[in-house]
């Protein structure tokens, strides 16, 4: 709902989820998905890898993963994009290991599904690519991405990730427990956190909304889309609004990962 209303609208008032069968593959949205998978298989085996070890396992895993659901990359087509994320993986996730050492972060869980109860009977319900412990014992939680470029994900940090507040508010005991949350960038190794004390501040992004003022504008945002669908208005947003801020709020909408790309008109060309 606070990413795209369409969306939102089709999966859960249309009951339309057979729509995977309209889109065309992406290449880097199957390979964001067979990387959750890796990920989650990896630490499952063990939550605590050295950084020779951890990348090796990872294009092992790789390797058996894009044979189960990512055949697009096996066509000789695509073999030069294949090896190539084979070794960005190689060098992020060994910068990866590398990182949690040196933030003395352990890894707790990942895939973790979470649910709370919110505003008027509704519930949020997260799934969390990894939480973990700092070392003074603060949970944390961390979001994987296969995206090019980071400085989107940094400026969410600097001003709301919705996403990463509501995981956040999702593990806090209260509003008032300001936890550290953040982004490691899979094609590039970077690691990105609000500023908290327990990690070093050469990874820390400054500014950022207190999570209490970020639930009280995540808030106000999905009252105004309850309304405006109350009246009949269902909005695509990655369509209509590209990258600008719904209600001072900055929302991506989950395009990348959406069976509706062909309904909805995603990157249609238009002549005018
Ligand atoms: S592809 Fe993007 S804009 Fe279209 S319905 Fe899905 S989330 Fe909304």
């Amino acid at each position: 709902m606070l990413g795209c209303p369409l969306k939102w609208t089709l999966q859960y008032a249309a009951h339309l989820r057979d729509a995977e069968i309209l889109s065309l593959p992406d290449m880097n949205r199957l390979i964001g998905t067979v990387l959750h998978h890796v990920i989650h298989q990896l630490f499952t085996e063990s939550l605590r890898w050295t950084p020779e070890e951890g990348s090796v396992r990872t294009i092992e895993l790789f390797d058996e993963w894009i044979v189960q659901m990512g055949a697009p990359l096996l066509e000789p087509r695509n073999r030069l994009l294949k090896e190539r994320t084979r070794e960005q993986l190689r060098r992020t996730m060994r910068m990866l290991f590398a990182t949690l050492r040196d933030c003395s972060l352990s890894v707790d869980q990942t895939e973790v599904e979470v649910e709370k109860a919110w505003i008027a009977g509704h519930k949020v319900r997260g799934r969390l690519d990894i939480t973990g412990t700092t070392a003074s014992g603060a949970p944390m939680v961390l979001d994987f991405k296969w995206a090019t470029f980071s400085k989107k994900y940094r400026e969410r940090l600097e001003k709301l990730s919705v996403q990463l507040s509501l995981y956040q508010w999702l593990l806090a005991k209260d509003p008032s427990q300001e936890l550290p949350i953040g982004y490691f960038m899979l094609r590039t190794g970077e690691f990105m956190v609000s500023a908290h004390p327990d990690i070093p501040e050469r990874y820390h992004v400054p500014g950022g909304f207190s999570l209490e003022d970020a639930m009280r504008a995540i808030e106000s945002l999905y009252v105004s889309r309850m309304n405006a669908l109350n009246t009949g208005e269902v909005t695509a947003t990655g369509v209509l609004l590209g990258e600008q801020p719904v209600s001072g709020v900055p929302v991506d909408p989950p395009c990348h990962f959406c069976s509706y790309q062909t309904l909805c008109g995603l990157n249609r060309e238009v002549s005018v």
